[in-house]
């Protein structure tokens, strides 16, 4: 059993109210862990400590060589961890040992490519009159609070982390009270870089007391959050009191739209992927899945077929291609929808049920379920159900997929399937969506940002994008010729 502790102004810490958290496997119930569960006071402690490490330590103004150092090495110390992190990160979100292993690579990438930005030019300079010289430079923000989901544990705390600490900020970071495990690991991993004490605080807890005492906190300047768009919406009214700088990543409806003179099997293959990758738990999941009338009896008879064949099971199973559940309210949560799906008249054509026996018992399994028959009223078309549920719609032309795809209140990702380059071009550009596709699904670069139109976010990740959210724009005007301005005559 792992005793997991909070880390804050440079020690590790139990809750000052002494509260223990469960911290359980999704794949069979187990308790793996007892998390620390931290309070409002904790976070007030936290934000305190990273003040100081702000307002009167040596970060913020250290050489960006030397700041690179501390990302370098947090990368390294990543990889030289990579299976043991894997494995934690199968432990307790559920994921597939695979998809964990690309997360903890990822992660260590992630540091590298902000450790690479931070010795790049920043800044400009401006032509004005002969006597001025204007500048704009790039600051860091102050105290960041970071508040992320559990469908990517370590993966979404190093998209905050690394450009966080990249601009020279100091950070306060909450992981999700379901999934803080390897997060802790990562907390040890900073501690072992030698980051200077309260640059970097961890406090667990849950999003009502915790999150939201970040997000309400004036000692807290910016606030970079994951999540469901609902809890984006708190946040935004909670963070206005003090009337911080705000990036939110929140959750998607994403259409996938496939054309008749798709490549048939890999438009299958890139469905398949794009909704039970994650068992569907991925913000930018393909969950509406748009086919062309034409092909739609031949796409979903093959989808199905081969969606029954996905392997279901404990991540940790290296036959196991699709995990279970996050936890019981998700579970229960996806069955719901389910039931809606149902009761709207949508046909249920593969899953549709928690799968039951030995192996699944104690664990949070749904099988790969798609419905049929829908409408774009739908709840099951309009709502974010974060499990593996696809919903097809059909489309007779590309006005009408444009149309069906831009119909939901999300804007977050999207994929067009043709062997029409102009048309791919054409419906792309006109899907309103941050992340798109063309004959592909869930490719992620840190180079490019991490964008959501609409209700699905405010900001950017990753990228130089995403390094622009925790920096602030200053500009001097600096008078050359030291001469007064002769406004006033007296
Ligand atoms: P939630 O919005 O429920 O929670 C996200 C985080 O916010 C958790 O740490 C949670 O704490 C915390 N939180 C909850 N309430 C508050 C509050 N009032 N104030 C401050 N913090 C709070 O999302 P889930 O964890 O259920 O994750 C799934 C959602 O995340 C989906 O909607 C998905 O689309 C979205 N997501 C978006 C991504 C993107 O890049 N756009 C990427 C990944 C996920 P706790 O749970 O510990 O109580």
């Amino acid at each position: 059993m792992l005793e997991l502790s909070m880390y804050i102004d440079g020690e590790w810490r139990q809750g000052s109210g002494n509260g223990k958290r469960e911290i359980i496997n999704p794949a069979n119930g187990e308790v793996i862990a007892q998390a620390a569960e931290g309070n409002v006071s904790d976070v007030r402690a936290a934000v305190q400590a990273a003040r100081e490490a702000f307002d009167r330590g040596p970060w913020p103004g250290l050489s960006a060589e030397e700041r690179a150092g501390y990302l370098l090495k947090a990368a390294a110390k990543i990889d030289e961890r990579h299976d043991e992190l894997a494995a934690l990160e199968t432990l307790d979100n559920g994921k597939p040992l695979r998809e964990a292993g690309y997360d903890v690579s990822d992660a260590a990438a992630c540091f590298r490519y902000y450790a690479g930005l931070i010795p790049a030019p920043h800044g400009e300079t401006y032509t004005v009159p002969d006597n001025m010289q204007a500048m704009v430079i790039r600051e860091p923000i102050g105290v960041c609070g970071l508040i992320v989901p559990w469908n990517y544990p370590l993966l979404m705390s190093v998209w905050k982390i690394a450009p966080a600490l990249a601009a020279g900020n100091a950070i306060v970071y909450k992981p999700s009270e379901l999934t803080p495990v390897t997060a802790t690991k990562l907390f040890e991993i900073l501690e072992e870089t030698g980051l200077p004490k309260g640059v970097a605080n961890m406090v667990m807890g849950a999003g009502e007391t915790v999150g939201n005492e970040i997000a309400v906190s004036h000692g807290v300047d910016m606030i970079s959050f994951t999540g469901g768009t609902d809890t984006g919406r708190r946040i935004m009214k909670a963070a206005s009191g003090n009337m911080k700088k705000i990036s939110l990543e929140l959750g998607g409806k994403s259409p996938n739209i496939i054309f008749a003179d798709a490549d048939f099997e890999s438009a299958v293959d890139y469905a398949l992927f794009g909704i039970y990758a994650g068992a569907g738990q991925i913000c930018s999941a393909g969950s509406r899945i748009l086919v062309e009338e034409s092909i739609k009896d031949a796409f979903v008879a093959r989808f199905t077929e081969r969606a029954n064949k996905i392997r279901v099971g404990a991540g940790g199973d290296p036959e196991t291609e699709m995990g279970p559940l996050v936890s019981q309210e998700q579970l229960d949560k996806v069955l719901r929808y389910i039931e809606i799906g149902k009761a709207e008249g949508a046909e249920i054509a593969c899953g549709g049920f928690r799968l039951t026996g030995r192996d699944y018992d104690n664990g949070f399994f749904v099988a790969p379920t798609a419905f049929i028959d829908t409408e774009p009223g739908m709840r099951i078309v309009q709502e974010e159900i974060f499990g593996p549920v696809a919903v097809f719609q059909t489309f007779r032309d590309e006005t009408e997929a444009v149309r069906l795809a831009n119909e939901t209140k999300y804007g977050l990702a999207g994929a067009v399937f043709t062997k029409d380059a102009a048309r791919a071009m054409r419906v792309i550009k006109k899907v309103r969506a941050g992340i798109t596709w063309v004959n592909t699904y869930h490719g992620t670069y840190n180079e490019a940002p991490w964008h959501g139109y609409k209700q699905s976010g405010i900001g950017s990740s990753l990228g130089t994008y995403g390094l622009d959210e925790f920096l602030e724009t200053k500009q001097i005007n600096f008078n050359l010729d030291g001469g007064p301005s002769g406004w006033f005559s007296g």
